[in-house]
């Protein structure tokens, strides 16, 4: 028999749960309390009779994950880490540290079946969704080896969060909880490929959520080149979904364009992209292509990437480009797990 996995159970399932061993409904109060503070065993719970924690042990599994690599920025306060889960996969976080406190990247899936063309993550496709536990389990791990508090999630880590729905919502009600980890829905963005079915059963929510979508470009033939997910669903699916979205949540939604030097950064596509945006309250972040040993795409120059910027500004959309942290750290995501996979890593490691 399979064990459960009664980290990402809500409340009012535990109750049940523990309904069923004769316990009270307080012991799921207690029981919830540990499990989203993040301990790695019942053996922890320490107001748990020993008894009714052996008892779970035999039925339940906590899920967690462990550190496996961890790479500190001599620059600033960002540490990457690769974990390894329950069954030996790897996934990987980004801890980052702003004047509003820290922020979480996490990962949604091991590895990713986008196969964006620019994306080390998708390379090898995707080997398993995460549950909603392991994305918690993300959060906590990092605040226990910080000894700090997260204030703020980004769902950018590896994988398509739309592409694992359930244990998604499952996951943003679960880190929301004021009885949990308790992270206000507010302080957490989602990315997105453009998964339009997923966007507009998410719209259905209606999670005051920052809803994140990686545009990267405003061409159906350079974006369908790009990421596969556009021969599907073209740009103008994709937006009038976000059109839509915007209507339900009243929230701004925010448009990821990764430039990459002579594929998305010339003039006409920074004037179609303003165009197009034209009526959604939006945000444009640009962020300088990250190199990937298996492709060749290269970032424009940084004068390019400021030019690009004006463009779209002097058209009236609000754009900027991302900052860069842990400059030093050289991966970005979705290259540390594949180095570890094929044996390659051993520099860096605190
Ligand atoms: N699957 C989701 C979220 C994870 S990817 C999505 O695609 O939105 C997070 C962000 O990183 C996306 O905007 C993605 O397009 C971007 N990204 C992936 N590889 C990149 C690279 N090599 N350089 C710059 N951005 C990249
Ligand atoms: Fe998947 Fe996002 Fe990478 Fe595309 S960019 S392959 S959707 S993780």
């Amino acid at each position: 028999m399979d064990k459960t996995d009664i980290r990402s159970m809500y409340l009012s399932e535990l109750e049940e749960y523990v309904s069923n061993f004769g316990q009270p409904k307080f012991r799921a109060v207690q029981l919830y309390k540990w499990l989203q503070s993040g301990v790695s065993s019942f053996d922890e719970m320490t107001n748990i009779p020993a008894s009714f924690r052996l008892e779970l042990d035999k039925t339940a599994y906590v899920a967690g994950v462990k550190i496996c690599r961890r790479y500190a920025s001599k620059l600033d306060e960002t540490v990457k880490y690769v974990y390894e889960l329950y069954d030996g996969e790897y996934i990987e976080s980004v801890l980052m540290k702003y004047e509003h406190g820290y922020t979480v990247c996490i990962s949604t899936q091991v590895g990713c079946r986008m196969g964006c063309a620019f994306c080390a993550s998708g390379i090898n496709g995707r080997t398993r969704d995460l549950t909603a536990s392991e994305m918690c389990a993300q959060i906590t791990a990092a605040e226990r080896d910080n000894g700090i508090r997260v204030s703020n999630i980004v769902m950018m880590g590896m994988g398509e969060p739309l592409d694992n729905f359930d244990n998604t919502v499952r996951f943003l009600k679960l880190v929301s909880d004021s009885g949990g980890i308790n992270i206000g829905l507010r302080h957490i963005s989602l990315s997105t490929s453009g998964v339009v079915s997923g966007i507009k059963k998410l719209a259905e929510y209606n999670f005051p959520i920052t809803l994140s979508v990686s545009l990267h470009a405003p061409f159906d033939e350079i974006r369908s080149k790009m990421m596969p997910v556009n021969r599907k669903w073209h740009i103008a699916e994709l937006l009038a979904a976000c059109r839509e979205y915007q209507k339900v949540t009243t929230r701004r939604i925010s448009f990821e364009y990764a430039l990459i030097d002579g594929v998305n950064d010339s003039d006409i596509c920074a004037e179609q992209l303003s165009k197009i945006l034209k009526g959604i309250m939006c945000h444009v972040n640009l962020i300088p292509a990250n190199p990937v040993k298996e492709n060749s795409f290269k970032k424009p120059d940084r004068n390019k990437i400021l030019y690009f910027k004006e463009q779209l500004i002097k058209r009236g959309v609000n754009a900027t480009v991302r900052r860069t942290l842990g400059a030093d750290i050289d991966a970005s995501c979705g290259q540390l797990r594949k180095r570890i996979k094929e044996g390659g890593d051993s520099e860096n490691i605190q």
